[in-house]
């Protein structure tokens, strides 16, 4: 029997109170804090809904998931990653 994300994951959990999906939406970016001296730690996401944008904080953690090209493409955009491809693009 073929499983998907909404059978496996989302109808199991979909009446949980700490549970919430977003629609129509996309993280634009990962907001960090910096934690230590060259180092940062992941506080929340800001995301965009219909135009307008959003900011999520984090209770505990952030888990990007957003497949094997867009997870990179994401922290990208927040700032990790090659210093010279980021550059170019003003991140
Ligand atoms: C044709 C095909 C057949 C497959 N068949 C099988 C199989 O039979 N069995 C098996 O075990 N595996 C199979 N796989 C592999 C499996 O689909 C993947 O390993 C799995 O889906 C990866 O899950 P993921 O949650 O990491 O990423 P994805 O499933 O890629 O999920 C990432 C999600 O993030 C969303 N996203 C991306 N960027 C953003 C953003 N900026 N903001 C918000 N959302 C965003 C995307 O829209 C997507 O919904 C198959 C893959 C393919 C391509």
């Amino acid at each position: 029997m073929r499983s998907s994300a909404m059978t496996a994951y989302y109808e199991p959990n979909a009446e949980r109170e700490n549970f919430v999906l977003l629609t129509g939406s996309q993280a634009i970016r990962l907001i960090l804090d910096a934690c230590e001296p060259e180092a940062v730690v992941a506080t929340g996401v800001e995301y965009s809904n219909n135009g307008q944008s959003f900011t999520a904080r984090a209770a505990r953690e952030v888990i990007v998931c957003a497949g094997s090209y867009q997870s990179p493409q994401l922290l990208e955009l927040s700032g990790i990653g090659w210093r010279e491809i980021l550059e170019k693009y003003n991140i």
